[in-house]
């Protein structure tokens, strides 16, 4: 049995990954001072083998016993919360990562971050492969995430290079499912309540912009093969099938058999035009593909959260 720690693992994604790594018969802790996340996402989870400690990893911090795996997912993550959240964001990227890859040190654990496709701004290069270096507005109002993640990703290579951690970097893209928050600003969660309350649907600008959309259940699966693969450079993790935000909208109402009607609100400052991973190495590399499509991973979301806590009525 291995032990893991989940910094971020009372959040969306953490809190399905801590319930994969158990699953598989890990040893889970999760580190989550509950910024962003919250207890309803981890209060199921009995195992005698799952603990959470409520730090904040910005301060310093000490883990108990020995670890040998580290998933690094601690950081708001969605435009309402790091825009709330603008020195948090850049502090949590810097002195949270500063502070998570020296305690991976100390335990001589395998560390893997969650960084995210945002790193490649609004791209000149379609579909984006590790290899493109990005192309992000490091003052806008979106840069405090973006180049919090473009630290951080450096920051793991030099821990990496000069101290001889065992390092991984996960490019994420845009992922869904049960757990996500009615009003986390996001594109999926925002159609989904207002289409399952008949409400007009808010797509930004034509909607022509396009985004991938990664299943949670795939998304903890790539994570997963990639910390247990060995390998050091970042890895995309991603749906490679392209939609517009109009298409999306459109499946939407069509999944939720709703009556919403299409409305356009301007675009949110430096919103990317084009969002689409190359795979090619995760496949190589992992073995790793995702197997949901965005139909059957929002028609699964409906059903696993159910329509109450998708429009916000059970929200905690
Ligand atoms: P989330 O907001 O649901 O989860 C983040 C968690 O980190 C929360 O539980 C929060 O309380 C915790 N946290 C924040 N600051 C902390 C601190 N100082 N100390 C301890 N805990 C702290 O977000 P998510 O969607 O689950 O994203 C998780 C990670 O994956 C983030 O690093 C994000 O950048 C990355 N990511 C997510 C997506 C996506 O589509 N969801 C895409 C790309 C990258």
């Amino acid at each position: 049995m291995a032990t893991c720690v989940v910094t971020g693992g009372a959040g969306f994604l953490g809190s399905h990954l801590c319930e994969t790594l158990l699953a598989r018969g890990h040893r889970v802790i999760c580190v989550d001072n509950l910024e962003t996340g919250s207890l309803a996402n981890i209060e199921h989870i009995r195992s005698p083998e799952f603990v959470h400690l409520n730090l904040d990893i910005i301060e310093p911090y000490f883990i108990e016993g020995p670890v040998d795996f580290v998933y690094h997912l601690a950081s708001p993550a969605s435009p309402i919360d790091y825009l709330r959240l603008p020195l948090h964001t850049m502090k949590v990227g810097s002195y949270g990562t500063h502070h998570t890859l020296g305690m991976t040190k100390v335990k001589r654990a395998r560390f893997l971050i969650a960084s995210t496709s945002e790193v490649y701004g609004d791209p000149k290069v379609h579909p984006q492969p590790e290899s493109y270096w990005g192309h992000v507005n490091p003052i806008g109002p979106r840069g405090v995430y973006d180049e919090a993640k473009r630290y951080a990703e450096a920051l793991t290579m030099a821990y990496h290079r000069q101290q001889g951690v065992d390092t991984a970097i996960a490019r994420i893209f845009n992922t869904y499912g049960p757990r996500m928050r009615p009003h986390d600003g996001r594109a999926i969660p925002t159609f989904l309540r207002q289409a399952l309350q008949d409400r007009p649907i808010t797509v930004f600008g034509d909607g022509s912009q396009t985004r991938s959309f990664t299943y949670v259940t795939d998304l903890i699966d790539g994570m997963i093969r990639l910390q247990e693969s060995g390998y050091h450079q970042p890895v995309n993790l991603g749906n490679p099938n392209e939609f517009t935000l109009l298409e999306l909208a459109e499946t939407v109402i069509d999944v939720c058999g709703s009556r919403s009607e299409i409305v356009h609100e301007a675009l949110p400052t430096d919103d990317p035009q084009v969002r689409q991973p190359d795979i090619t190495l995760a496949r190589q590399v992992l073995g790793w593909e995702p197997q949901i499509e965005l139909r059957e991973g929002l028609a699964r979301t409906v059903e696993e959260s159910g329509a109450e806590t998708l429009i916000g009525a059970l929200a905690s």
